[in-house]
């Protein structure tokens, strides 16, 4: 089945889902490709930023300055607590859940302007 667009954007990061939601709201039939995948092999849009980068480093670097806090700085503060431990799993699955909660998102803001936008999955690069 062959469909038109006004507008296909390719990549659902920060740059193309802003657009794409942008060329719908002005009333443009509009479709924005994405090819990531996430862990489950669903799309995940977001980009970079949502999946990989800005987002998940930041969940990590909460989750390690918050250990390091409890473990060096909390005694000068009159608090004390007992053997302070790193539950890796713990963290990453944090990580993850936070990371889903915001590529929903997107997903979400894309169902809202159904009828006027779609977001395809292109074929994985040969
Ligand atoms: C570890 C890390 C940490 C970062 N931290 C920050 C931060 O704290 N603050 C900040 O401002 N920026 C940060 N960035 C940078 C930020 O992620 C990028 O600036 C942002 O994602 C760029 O958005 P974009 O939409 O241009 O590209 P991207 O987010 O890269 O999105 C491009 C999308 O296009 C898709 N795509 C590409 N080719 C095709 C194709 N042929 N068909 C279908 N889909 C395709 C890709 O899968 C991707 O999802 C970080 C980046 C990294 C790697």
């Amino acid at each position: 089945m062959t469909q038109k667009f006004d507008v296909v954007v390719i990549g659902a990061g920060p740059g193309g889902y802003v657009a794409a939601i942008k060329a719908a709201q002005l009333g443009l039939t509009t479709a924005c490709i994405e090819k990531y995948t996430d862990a489950e092999g669903k799309q995940a849009l977001g980009g970079t930023c949502l999946n990989v980068g800005c987002i998940p480093s930041k969940a990590l670097l909460d989750s390690s300055w918050k250990y390091k806090e409890a473990k060096e700085s909390f005694s000068v503060h009159g608090i004390s607590t007992g053997d302070v431990k790193m539950d890796v799993p713990a963290m990453v699955g944090r990580k993850a859940n936070i990371v889903k909660n915001l590529t929903g998102g997107v997903a979400t803001l894309f169902k809202a302007r159904t009828g006027s936008m779609t977001a395809a999955r292109s074929p994985p690069s040969p």
